[in-house]
């Protein structure tokens, strides 16, 4: 019986290790990609300590320090997780069975893709699906934005201190965005917005993108871009928490409070995975959720049969 199962072995799994070490729980994490999302990260300029690292890099230094602090990560994929008398099990797709009182829900989400033609071939490319994370590689060049929530108007946002002209580019006609972030982009020349507009195609060189086929109106016609953002959100992994009976939201994150508890008794969850608000999607916030959940779920198995003293550790400092 471990204290502890983290599921997920991205950023956010991999620090809630490290500090559940600390905490000396015995525990285990069990995540099928080495370093999640992170790994397809080509060059991350945005985690302090590092002016500029390799994903799969960082996500290799991750694992050192978890094997390290006496943590294990077992790379396999779990099929299901079941409540069981005092804590819940776990079984993955070969078969294995690991019983433990508490779990972190770690499983991140995978950015959502247009499935278009040229959209793989062209990934790393010209093709990004992160603004946040892009270099000022974007500095006077004509790109697109395809999306028209939050994320795609704030890397329009962030684009416009640099590129010289950005295409806004949305299959609705009306930008679902919060409004005090659509009246910075409405009034600036070099943005242009294209409603009811579907991309069709990625068009490259063979090397690079070097535009985009769009449909409005039936009519199709080809902008040359430089590079294109794809912004259209994300698809959690939280197909195993549903028949948990864990409550997730509207798009599919899992719900959680401020130490993120989830509604089930003893389960946390940390990084992409939870609720929009908490997490940015990004690396660093990941991380701090990780650090934080395997607090809670400290904190949990020491004070169950005493009320949640948050903050009162038994950790010297
Ligand atoms: C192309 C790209 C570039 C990026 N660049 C940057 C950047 O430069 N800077 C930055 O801060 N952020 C960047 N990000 C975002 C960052 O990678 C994510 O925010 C971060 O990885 C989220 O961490 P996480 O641990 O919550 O989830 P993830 O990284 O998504 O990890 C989820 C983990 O859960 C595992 N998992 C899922 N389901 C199961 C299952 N059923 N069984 C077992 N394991 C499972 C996965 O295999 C993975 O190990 C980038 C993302 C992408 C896609």
């Amino acid at each position: 019986m471990y204290d502890l199962i983290i599921i997920g072995c991205g950023p956010s799994g991999l620090t809630a290790s490290i500090y559940a070490s600390c905490f000396k729980l015995k525990h285990i994490v069990v995540g099928d990609i080495l370093g999640g999302q992170m790994s397809l990260a080509p060059d991350i300029i945005n985690y302090p300590g590092f002016e500029e690292i390799s994903g799969k890099d960082l996500a290799e230094k991750m694992a050192t320090q978890v094997k390290k602090r006496g943590g294990e990560i077992l790379n396999e994929s779990v099929s299901k997780i079941e409540k069981i008398e005092n804590g819940f099990r776990l079984t993955t797709e070969s078969g294995k069975n690991f019983d433990s009182s508490t779990l972190i829900i770690a499983t991140g989400a995978e950015r959502r893709k247009l499935n278009i033609t040229g959209e793989n071939e062209y990934t790393g490319k010209g093709v990004q699906y992160c603004a946040t994370c892009e270099k000022f590689e974007y500095e006077n060049k004509t790109v697109a934005v395809i999306g028209g929530a939050n994320s795609a108007v704030q890397a329009v946002i962030q684009l416009a201190s640099a590129a010289s002209k950005i295409y806004l580019i949305y299959r609705g006609s009306e930008l679902r965005s919060d409004p005090i972030l659509i009246e910075k982009i409405k009034n600036d020349p070099k943005i242009e917005i294209l409603y009811s507009t579907q991309v069709l195609e990625i068009l490259g060189d063979g090397q690079k993108a070097t535009g985009i086929k769009i449909k409005a109106n039936d009519t199709e016609k080809t902008l040359n871009i430089e590079k294109v953002f794809i912004e259209i959100g994300g698809v959690p992994g939280s197909a195993l928490a549903i028949p948990l009976g864990i409550n997730i939201d509207e798009k599919g994150y899992i719900k959680v409070d401020d130490k993120l508890t989830t509604n089930i008794q003893g389960v946390f969850a940390a990084g992409d995975i939870v609720s929009v608000g908490l997490s940015i999607e990004q690396i660093s916030t990941a991380i701090g959720l990780g650090a934080r959940a395997a607090f809670s779920a400290f904190s949990y198995l020491k004070h169950q049969n005493a009320p949640f003293l948050w903050g009162q550790s038994q950790i010297k400092r």
